[in-house]
């Protein structure tokens, strides 16, 4: 898993905690602390208008307690959308433990942590991230039920990489409908950058349906590994994104479409499951110029979102499915409607995810 942390140096000094860059409104902020087991850890509660808020936790070395606050905050938010749009009753919420969880994390502190989540009386329902494991969470689930992503022996639904992946592939198949006219992407030639848990997985559903995978990796080993298994080809380059492709797939770290990348992307669509591809609005709004399709990154990838609610609401394998493919529909409905309204495909899924958090809220009044 990677983090795409905003660095300290960036933050302007602002008031402590609602005057922060990333505070919209958040409902509720919970600081944690206890001596004995040495946690530290931010709840950020964004919005509970269509449920609990659910989004998992984040345990990373900050530098400092503005970074992880921020971190919080951004993080919650962009839960309340990802639920919003997919159709799901829930809000958007976000954890973040501060700490090296190779070396600070033991149970007890994650015991602590739970408690902590229980206090919220299930406003927050918390789930894996950065720096935890399923064994984590089952640790939570000692003391809370306001936990998902336990393990399957234990009830849970298990690694959401792959239903994550699955949904990546809806929506781009969604965007190559949009763009070329069939979604069929057999000998489309398609950049997967980062071939981890959800990469890999979607490799496996690209060249089962006959596309021109390359790959990228930092890590060699990784590179190897999925070119044996797949038959791909590792990208021999030293710059991906001036690289003429039918389709890139950012499945590694957020923030690759920026100043220094936009204007030699040269893919027709952008649709990968890494979280925040766009380093600012503007760089979407570049893309709209260019012609360059991107399919929102918070609407394509909540194959994860989806797998996690099936063990709040007890639905199974087939629901779950069902659910993931509708990010197709979703996708579609996205990219039509950011054409007819002239926005970027990424104001067109925000305004969407805030019309739905809206129709919720006159109908609660
Ligand atoms: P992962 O850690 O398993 O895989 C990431 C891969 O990217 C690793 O193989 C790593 O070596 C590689 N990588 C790191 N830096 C790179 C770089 N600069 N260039 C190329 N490759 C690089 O993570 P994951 O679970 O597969 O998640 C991938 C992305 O999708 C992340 O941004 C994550 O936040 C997002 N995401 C994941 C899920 C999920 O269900 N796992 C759900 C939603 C979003």
């Amino acid at each position: 898993m990677i983090s795409d942390v905003i660095n300290a140096k960036d933050l302007p000094k602002l008031d402590p905690v609602f005057g922060q860059l990333s505070f919209d409104d958040h409902e509720q902020i919970v600081f944690c602390n206890d001596k004995d087991t040495g946690l530290k850890a931010i709840i950020g509660i964004h919005n509970t208008v269509l449920g609990p808020a659910l989004g998992g936790t984040r345990m990373w070395q900050y530098n400092n307690e503005w970074e992880a606050l921020n971190d919080a905050l951004r993080l919650s938010r962009g839960m309340t959308f990802k639920s919003a749009i997919t159709g799901l009753n829930l809000g958007g919420g976000k954890a973040v433990i501060i700490g090296d969880a190779k070396t600070q994390k033991t149970p007890e502190l994650m015991r602590k942590f739970g408690e902590f989540v229980h206090s919220l009386s299930g406003k927050y329902i918390t789930a894996e991230d950065v720096g935890m494991t399923t064994d984590d969470m089952d640790t939570v689930r000692e003391v809370t039920p306001y936990v998902t992503g336990i393990s399957e022996s234990k009830g849970g639904a298990g690694n959401p990489s792959p239903i994550t992946a699955y949904g990546v592939f809806m929506g781009m198949k969604a965007a190559a409908k949009f763009k070329f006219g069939s979604d069929v992407l057999e000998d489309k030639n398609i950049h997967v950058q980062g071939i981890g848990h959800v990469g890999e997985a979607l490799v496996e559903h690209l060249v089962n349906e006959g596309a021109k995978v390359t790959i990228s990796d930092i890590s060699q080993e990784r590179l190897e590994t999925v070119r044996s298994k797949y038959n791909v080809t590792i990208y021999g380059g030293n710059d991906v994104y001036s690289e003429e492709m039918d389709i890139y797939a950012p499945c590694a770290l957020g923030a690759t479409i920026n100043d220094a990348t936009i204007n030699k992307i040269k893919a027709k669509i952008i649709a990968g499951a890494a979280n925040n591809q766009l380093a600012e609005d503007k760089h979407g709004k570049m893309l709209q110029d260019r012609g360059i399709v991107y399919a929102p990154d918070f609407l394509i990838n909540a194959g994860g979102i989806i797998n996690v609610y099936a063990e709040l609401e007890n639905y199974g394998r087939q629901e779950i499915i069902r659910k993931t493919e509708n990010i197709y529909n979703t996708t579609i409905e996205i990219l039509e409607r950011a054409k007819a309204n002239g926005v970027t495909t990424n104001t067109a899924a925000l305004n969407m995810a805030k019309e739905r958090i809206e129709a919720r809220k006159k109908e609660n009044s």
